[in-house]
């Protein structure tokens, strides 16, 4: 029934739905109405998945990008870049190598900068740079991101050019025109975005209010992606933070699972963060 389903997959990092008082959370402020609209309609995903203690990346995105409950399956939530138990996990199945082995076209969306893969040292490798070497052997680089294939992670560029890079900036709603260019040439395309959750650990208002408007603005133009026609846009998260800025920490909030397009309404039922790869699978499977 997929046949010619295109989806876009924005990952981003440390997003929990928060409660109204616009002095705590920041996204509940007038000026997000994209995000408030869509973190109000959203399906609620929780991330404890039974596990004590506060959510944490490494297991979180685990269990979002293989659909096996990491943190229990680890003993523990892990924070940052996934130690080797949890990276052999990771590699052994995930999101990409299911559709791989369908037959379908995944990418990472997320360039690195004048970087091989070998070069990426294996303990600063995300979960999503795990998965994508496991499956595809490779990343997007500086060739990408300059003919418009490739989305920085901060959206912009403008946090790279420290980091060496010397091409020009772009405005979130061209970022989001290079990511919806890119998943149209693939059949999943995943983005990472990870400044919201640095945003909630520095638990600084106008930092975190800035972070948002331009992940309000790459989200604005993202999402019309799902109005073509057998297109699929789903958003989540992996646990909150920036939604309580009274805590520096990562918070037990549900996540919101956005999906927008064809086939949404098979997302509605989703329960916790295992539950998202085994209904991306699906769609393709049925
Ligand atoms: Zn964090």
């Amino acid at each position: 029934m997929s046949d010619g389903l295109k989806i876009l997959f924005v990952f981003v990092d440390g997003l929990g739905i928060g409660g109204n008082d616009p002095t705590i959370n920041p996204l509940a402020e007038d000026r997000f109405p994209t995000l408030n609209r869509l973190l109000r309609t959203a399906t609620p995903l929780d991330a404890c998945l039974g596990v004590e203690g506060l959510p944490q990346s490494a297991t979180g995105q685990a269990a979002l990008l293989t659909g096996i409950n990491a943190p229990k399956a680890m003993g523990r939530h892990i924070e940052g870049f996934p130690p080797p138990a949890l990276k052999a996990l990771i590699e052994e199945d995930n999101l990409f190598k299911r559709l791989t082995a369908m037959g379908k076209r995944c990418t990472f969306a997320n360039s690195y900068l004048n970087i091989e893969p070998e070069q990426i040292p294996p303990r600063r490798r995300s979960v999503t740079t795990v998965m994508t070497l496991s499956a595809l052997g490779n990343v997007r680089g500086t060739a990408e991101l300059e003919a418009g294939r490739a989305v920085t992670h901060d959206i912009t560029r403008s946090g790279m050019t420290e980091r060496g890079y010397t091409g020009p900036h772009v405005s979130p709603e061209e970022a989001a025109g290079h990511l919806t260019e890119t998943a149209e040439e693939n059949d999943l395309t995943l983005f990472e975005h990870f400044l919201t959750d640095r945003a909630g650990h520095l638990a600084d208002r106008a930092h975190s209010i800035a972070c948002l408007e331009t992940l309000e603005r790459f989200i604005t133009e993202a999402i019309r992606f799902a109005d073509r026609p057998n297109r699929l846009f789903i958003m989540t998260s992996d646990h909150g933070n920036i939604e309580d800025l009274k805590v520096r920490t990562h918070t037990m909030n549900p996540v919101p699972l956005v999906v927008l397009g064809r086939y949404a309404e098979q997302f509605s039922e989703l329960t916790d963060l295992c539950d998202v790869t085994p209904a991306i699978i699906r769609l393709y499977g049925s």
